[in-house]
Protein backbone atom coordinates (compact mmCIF):
# COMPACT_ATOMS: atom_id res chain seq x y z
CA UNK A 1 0.00 0.00 0.00
CA UNK A 2 0.87 3.58 -0.31
CA UNK A 3 1.02 6.08 2.70
CA UNK A 4 -2.13 8.78 2.67
CA UNK A 5 -0.99 12.37 1.88
CA UNK A 6 1.23 14.41 4.15
CA UNK A 7 3.51 17.26 4.21
CA UNK A 8 6.90 17.11 5.02
CA UNK A 9 9.55 19.06 7.24
CA UNK A 10 13.23 18.85 7.50
CA UNK A 11 14.64 20.14 10.56
CA UNK A 12 18.28 21.01 10.54
CA UNK A 13 18.59 22.20 14.70
CA UNK A 14 16.33 20.70 17.54
CA UNK A 15 14.80 24.11 18.15
CA UNK A 16 13.49 23.62 14.32
CA UNK A 17 12.26 20.34 14.90
CA UNK A 18 10.39 21.28 18.55
CA UNK A 19 8.99 24.37 16.66
CA UNK A 20 7.51 22.58 13.90
CA UNK A 21 5.76 20.50 16.14
CA UNK A 22 4.78 22.70 18.58
CA UNK A 23 3.49 24.72 15.66
CA UNK A 24 1.68 21.50 14.54
CA UNK A 25 -1.05 21.55 17.18
CA UNK A 26 -0.12 17.85 18.30
CA UNK A 27 -0.80 16.32 14.51
CA UNK A 28 3.30 16.07 13.98
CA UNK A 29 5.55 13.15 13.91
CA UNK A 30 8.99 13.10 14.19
CA UNK A 31 10.69 10.71 11.19
CA UNK A 32 14.23 9.09 12.11
CA UNK A 33 15.36 5.81 10.96
CA UNK A 34 11.54 5.07 9.54
CA UNK A 35 12.15 1.50 9.88
CA UNK A 36 9.03 1.48 12.29
CA UNK A 37 7.03 4.83 11.17
CA UNK A 38 7.32 4.22 7.33
CA UNK A 39 5.92 0.46 7.38
CA UNK A 40 3.13 1.54 9.36
CA UNK A 41 2.27 4.60 7.39
CA UNK A 42 2.51 2.45 3.85
CA UNK A 43 -0.47 -0.06 5.86
CA UNK A 44 -2.02 3.43 6.88
CA UNK A 45 -1.78 2.12 10.43
CA UNK A 46 -0.68 5.24 11.23
CA UNK A 47 -2.01 8.78 8.88
CA UNK A 48 -0.05 11.83 9.99
CA UNK A 49 -0.68 14.55 8.09
CA UNK A 50 2.89 16.12 8.56
CA UNK A 51 6.54 14.76 9.42
CA UNK A 52 9.42 16.34 11.18
CA UNK A 53 12.76 14.69 9.60
CA UNK A 54 15.10 15.00 12.20
CA UNK A 55 17.78 13.38 10.37
CA UNK A 56 20.30 16.43 9.27
CA UNK A 57 20.47 17.60 12.94
CA UNK A 58 24.35 17.93 13.26
CA UNK A 59 25.50 15.84 15.96
CA UNK A 60 22.78 14.64 17.22
CA UNK A 61 24.22 10.95 16.52
CA UNK A 62 27.04 11.13 18.78
CA UNK A 63 28.33 8.46 21.41
CA UNK A 64 30.25 10.39 23.91
CA UNK A 65 31.84 9.47 27.37
CA UNK A 66 30.74 10.90 30.82
CA UNK A 67 32.63 11.65 33.56
CA UNK A 68 30.81 9.23 35.77
CA UNK A 69 32.13 6.10 33.36
CA UNK A 70 29.03 6.23 31.85
CA UNK A 71 27.99 7.11 27.77
CA UNK A 72 25.95 10.36 26.32
CA UNK A 73 24.25 8.66 23.10
CA UNK A 74 22.83 11.31 20.64
CA UNK A 75 18.81 10.14 19.76
CA UNK A 76 20.04 9.61 15.98
CA UNK A 77 22.88 7.32 17.07
CA UNK A 78 22.13 4.18 14.59
CA UNK A 79 21.47 0.42 15.87
CA UNK A 80 24.76 -0.26 13.90
CA UNK A 81 26.71 2.28 15.42
CA UNK A 82 25.58 1.27 18.89
CA UNK A 83 26.73 -2.29 17.71
CA UNK A 84 30.06 -1.38 16.41
CA UNK A 85 30.95 1.38 18.95
CA UNK A 86 34.37 0.33 21.00
CA UNK A 87 32.92 2.66 23.83
CA UNK A 88 29.67 1.16 24.00
CA UNK A 89 31.74 -2.63 23.93
CA UNK A 90 34.08 -1.21 26.79
CA UNK A 91 31.48 0.33 28.79
CA UNK A 92 28.59 -1.64 28.11
CA UNK A 93 28.89 -4.90 27.05
CA UNK A 94 25.46 -6.09 27.94
CA UNK A 95 24.34 -3.51 25.38
CA UNK A 96 26.97 -4.04 22.77
CA UNK A 97 25.70 -7.83 22.87
CA UNK A 98 21.74 -6.98 22.87
CA UNK A 99 22.47 -4.99 19.85
CA UNK A 100 23.75 -7.97 17.62
CA UNK A 101 20.07 -9.54 18.55
CA UNK A 102 18.16 -6.30 17.11
CA UNK A 103 16.53 -7.00 13.18
CA UNK A 104 18.70 -7.19 10.20
CA UNK A 105 21.84 -5.50 9.18
CA UNK A 106 19.67 -3.00 6.81
CA UNK A 107 16.93 -2.29 9.84
CA UNK A 108 20.12 -1.76 11.97
CA UNK A 109 21.89 0.10 9.32
CA UNK A 110 18.64 3.07 9.49
CA UNK A 111 17.00 2.34 12.60
CA UNK A 112 17.89 4.99 15.50
CA UNK A 113 17.82 4.64 19.71
CA UNK A 114 15.49 7.25 19.62
CA UNK A 115 13.45 6.22 17.47
CA UNK A 116 13.14 2.44 19.06
CA UNK A 117 12.71 4.32 22.26
CA UNK A 118 9.64 6.24 21.43
CA UNK A 119 8.21 3.32 19.43
CA UNK A 120 8.58 1.50 22.63
CA UNK A 121 7.83 -1.81 21.34
CA UNK A 122 7.63 -4.27 24.41
CA UNK A 123 9.65 -6.74 23.30
CA UNK A 124 12.46 -4.35 21.58
CA UNK A 125 15.73 -4.41 22.70
CA UNK A 126 16.91 -1.16 23.40
CA UNK A 127 13.77 -0.55 25.66
CA UNK A 128 15.19 -3.35 27.52
CA UNK A 129 18.59 -2.07 27.94
CA UNK A 130 17.51 1.65 29.00
CA UNK A 131 15.65 -0.18 32.17
CA UNK A 132 18.46 -1.94 32.90
CA UNK A 133 20.88 0.28 32.34
CA UNK A 134 18.91 3.16 34.67
CA UNK A 135 18.80 4.95 31.20
CA UNK A 136 18.27 8.99 31.95
CA UNK A 137 15.95 9.99 28.37
CA UNK A 138 16.85 13.96 28.01
CA UNK A 139 14.23 15.36 25.79
CA UNK A 140 13.47 18.69 24.03
CA UNK A 141 10.55 20.79 23.55
CA UNK A 142 9.70 24.48 22.50
CA UNK A 143 8.58 24.73 25.83
CA UNK A 144 11.71 23.43 27.72
CA UNK A 145 13.42 20.07 27.95
CA UNK A 146 13.35 17.34 30.93
CA UNK A 147 15.22 14.47 31.78
CA UNK A 148 12.89 11.17 32.32
CA UNK A 149 13.84 7.86 34.15
CA UNK A 150 13.70 4.74 31.41
CA UNK A 151 11.43 3.10 34.49
CA UNK A 152 8.82 6.44 34.23
CA UNK A 153 9.10 6.41 30.57
CA UNK A 154 7.56 3.37 29.26
CA UNK A 155 3.91 3.22 29.93
CA UNK A 156 2.10 0.71 27.36
CA UNK A 157 2.77 -1.16 24.21
CA UNK A 158 3.77 1.78 21.65
CA UNK A 159 3.06 4.17 24.33
CA UNK A 160 5.40 6.41 26.03
CA UNK A 161 5.33 9.55 28.51
CA UNK A 162 6.74 11.70 25.57
CA UNK A 163 4.09 14.68 24.60
CA UNK A 164 3.14 14.95 21.20
CA UNK A 165 5.47 18.52 20.50
CA UNK A 166 8.49 16.36 22.47
CA UNK A 167 11.53 14.42 21.46
CA UNK A 168 14.16 12.55 22.02
CA UNK A 169 17.61 14.49 22.21
CA UNK A 170 19.92 11.86 23.86
CA UNK A 171 20.47 9.01 26.32
CA UNK A 172 22.31 8.82 29.40
CA UNK A 173 23.62 5.51 30.94
CA UNK A 174 25.02 5.86 34.38
CA UNK A 175 28.61 3.89 33.94
CA UNK A 176 28.85 0.79 36.03
CA UNK A 177 31.63 -0.51 38.94
CA UNK A 178 34.57 -1.78 38.02
CA UNK A 179 33.57 -5.62 37.64
CA UNK A 180 30.11 -5.30 37.08
CA UNK A 181 29.22 -9.06 35.26
CA UNK A 182 26.58 -9.72 32.89
CA UNK A 183 24.57 -11.51 31.23
CA UNK A 184 21.57 -10.69 28.15
CA UNK A 185 19.70 -13.72 26.09
CA UNK A 186 16.49 -13.87 24.43
CA UNK A 187 14.70 -16.23 22.44
CA UNK A 188 13.31 -15.05 18.70
CA UNK A 189 12.13 -17.79 16.25
CA UNK A 190 14.23 -16.38 13.74
CA UNK A 191 17.51 -14.86 13.90
CA UNK A 192 16.47 -11.17 13.37
CA UNK A 193 12.92 -11.82 14.43
CA UNK A 194 11.49 -9.21 17.40
CA UNK A 195 11.80 -11.54 20.79
CA UNK A 196 9.24 -14.04 22.16
CA UNK A 197 11.07 -13.02 25.30
CA UNK A 198 14.34 -11.87 26.38
CA UNK A 199 15.92 -11.31 30.14
CA UNK A 200 19.07 -9.43 30.74
CA UNK A 201 21.04 -9.13 34.54
CA UNK A 202 23.96 -7.27 35.63
CA UNK A 203 25.71 -8.11 38.98
CA UNK A 204 27.93 -7.01 41.69
CA UNK A 205 29.50 -9.93 43.80
CA UNK A 206 32.19 -9.82 46.89
CA UNK A 207 33.74 -13.06 46.74
CA UNK A 208 31.19 -15.47 45.87
CA UNK A 209 28.47 -13.45 47.33
CA UNK A 210 25.97 -11.28 45.12
CA UNK A 211 25.96 -7.66 45.93
CA UNK A 212 23.47 -6.22 43.47
CA UNK A 213 21.44 -7.06 40.84
CA UNK A 214 19.78 -5.59 37.98
CA UNK A 215 17.13 -8.40 35.65
CA UNK A 216 14.97 -6.87 32.77
CA UNK A 217 12.42 -8.86 31.23
CA UNK A 218 11.42 -8.02 27.28
CA UNK A 219 8.11 -9.49 25.72
CA UNK A 220 7.14 -10.48 29.04
CA UNK A 221 5.31 -7.37 29.97
CA UNK A 222 3.69 -4.81 28.45
CA UNK A 223 6.78 -2.54 28.92
CA UNK A 224 10.05 -3.86 29.63
CA UNK A 225 10.37 -3.98 33.17
CA UNK A 226 12.72 -4.98 36.28
CA UNK A 227 11.87 -8.37 38.07
CA UNK A 228 12.50 -7.05 41.03
CA UNK A 229 11.08 -10.46 42.84
CA UNK A 230 13.71 -11.78 41.47
CA UNK A 231 16.58 -9.63 42.39
CA UNK A 232 15.37 -10.06 45.82
CA UNK A 233 15.45 -13.84 45.57
CA UNK A 234 18.73 -13.76 44.05
CA UNK A 235 20.32 -11.83 47.11
CA UNK A 236 18.71 -14.31 49.42
CA UNK A 237 18.23 -17.57 47.73
CA UNK A 238 20.25 -17.65 44.83
CA UNK A 239 20.05 -18.24 41.64
CA UNK A 240 17.09 -21.15 41.08
CA UNK A 241 15.31 -19.08 43.71
CA UNK A 242 15.13 -15.73 41.05
CA UNK A 243 14.59 -17.95 37.96
CA UNK A 244 11.47 -19.43 39.47
CA UNK A 245 10.32 -15.53 40.73
CA UNK A 246 11.30 -14.33 37.37
CA UNK A 247 8.38 -16.25 36.34
CA UNK A 248 5.95 -14.89 38.56
CA UNK A 249 7.54 -11.15 37.72
CA UNK A 250 6.50 -11.32 34.26
CA UNK A 251 2.99 -10.86 33.11
CA UNK A 252 3.12 -12.44 29.03
CA UNK A 253 0.77 -11.69 26.81
CA UNK A 254 -0.78 -15.09 24.42
CA UNK A 255 -0.04 -14.33 20.89
CA UNK A 256 0.82 -16.28 17.74
CA UNK A 257 4.09 -16.58 18.46
CA UNK A 258 3.63 -17.72 22.56
CA UNK A 259 1.46 -18.63 25.05
CA UNK A 260 1.70 -16.92 28.40
CA UNK A 261 3.17 -20.26 29.40
CA UNK A 262 5.19 -20.60 27.65
CA UNK A 263 6.25 -17.12 27.71
CA UNK A 264 6.60 -18.06 31.91
CA UNK A 265 8.62 -21.01 31.35
CA UNK A 266 11.22 -18.92 29.10
CA UNK A 267 11.33 -15.65 31.67
CA UNK A 268 12.44 -18.68 34.18
CA UNK A 269 15.18 -20.55 32.22
CA UNK A 270 16.65 -17.87 30.73
CA UNK A 271 17.21 -15.99 33.92
CA UNK A 272 18.83 -18.73 34.95
CA UNK A 273 21.00 -18.97 32.17
CA UNK A 274 21.77 -14.96 32.52
CA UNK A 275 22.52 -14.47 35.99
CA UNK A 276 25.03 -18.01 35.56
CA UNK A 277 26.70 -15.88 32.95
CA UNK A 278 26.38 -12.63 34.91
CA UNK A 279 28.26 -14.02 38.04
CA UNK A 280 30.51 -15.95 36.26
CA UNK A 281 31.82 -12.95 34.45
CA UNK A 282 31.61 -10.83 37.70
CA UNK A 283 34.00 -13.45 39.57
CA UNK A 284 36.47 -13.29 37.13
C1 LIG B 1 11.38 -6.25 9.83
C2 LIG B 1 11.71 -5.47 11.08
C3 LIG B 1 12.24 -6.17 12.15
C4 LIG B 1 12.57 -5.48 13.32
N1 LIG B 1 13.08 -6.18 14.37
C5 LIG B 1 13.42 -5.52 15.50
C6 LIG B 1 13.99 -6.21 16.60
O1 LIG B 1 14.23 -7.43 16.56
N2 LIG B 1 14.28 -5.50 17.72
C7 LIG B 1 14.04 -4.13 17.78
O2 LIG B 1 14.32 -3.54 18.82
N3 LIG B 1 13.53 -3.46 16.76
C8 LIG B 1 13.22 -4.12 15.62
N4 LIG B 1 12.69 -3.40 14.57
C9 LIG B 1 12.43 -1.95 14.74
C10 LIG B 1 13.67 -1.12 14.47
O3 LIG B 1 14.60 -1.29 15.52
C11 LIG B 1 13.32 0.37 14.36
O4 LIG B 1 14.40 0.98 13.76
C12 LIG B 1 13.03 1.14 15.62
O5 LIG B 1 12.01 0.57 16.38
C13 LIG B 1 12.53 2.55 15.31
O6 LIG B 1 13.62 3.36 15.08
P1 LIG B 1 13.62 4.38 13.88
O7 LIG B 1 14.75 5.28 14.10
O8 LIG B 1 13.54 3.63 12.60
O9 LIG B 1 12.26 5.21 14.18
P2 LIG B 1 11.09 5.71 13.21
O10 LIG B 1 10.50 4.56 12.49
O11 LIG B 1 11.55 6.87 12.41
O12 LIG B 1 10.08 6.23 14.32
C14 LIG B 1 9.45 5.35 15.21
C15 LIG B 1 8.57 6.16 16.18
O13 LIG B 1 9.40 6.94 17.04
C16 LIG B 1 9.15 8.35 16.88
N5 LIG B 1 10.47 8.98 17.00
C17 LIG B 1 11.58 8.66 16.32
N6 LIG B 1 12.64 9.35 16.79
C18 LIG B 1 12.18 10.13 17.78
C19 LIG B 1 12.78 11.08 18.66
N7 LIG B 1 14.11 11.34 18.63
N8 LIG B 1 12.00 11.71 19.56
C20 LIG B 1 10.66 11.46 19.61
N9 LIG B 1 10.03 10.56 18.82
C21 LIG B 1 10.77 9.91 17.91
C22 LIG B 1 8.48 8.47 15.53
O14 LIG B 1 7.65 9.63 15.47
C23 LIG B 1 7.66 7.18 15.49
O15 LIG B 1 6.49 7.31 16.24
C24 LIG B 1 12.35 -4.06 13.39
C25 LIG B 1 11.84 -3.36 12.30
C26 LIG B 1 11.51 -4.06 11.15
C27 LIG B 1 10.98 -3.29 9.97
Amino acid sequence: MKPAPFDYVRASTVDEAVAALAASNGEAKVLAGGQSLVPMLNFRIVDTPIFVDINGIQDLDRIEETTDGGLRIGALARHFALETSDLVKDRFPVLHEAMKHVAHLAIRNRGTIGGSLSHADPAAELPTMAVLLDAKIITARASGGREIAAADFFVAPLTTTLEPDEIIVAVELPGLATGTGWGFEEFAQRRGDFAVAGVSAIVSMDGKSVTESRIALMGLHDTPVRAHAAEAALLDDGIDAAAAAARLDAEPMNDLHGSADYRRHLAEVLTRRVLTAAMERAAR
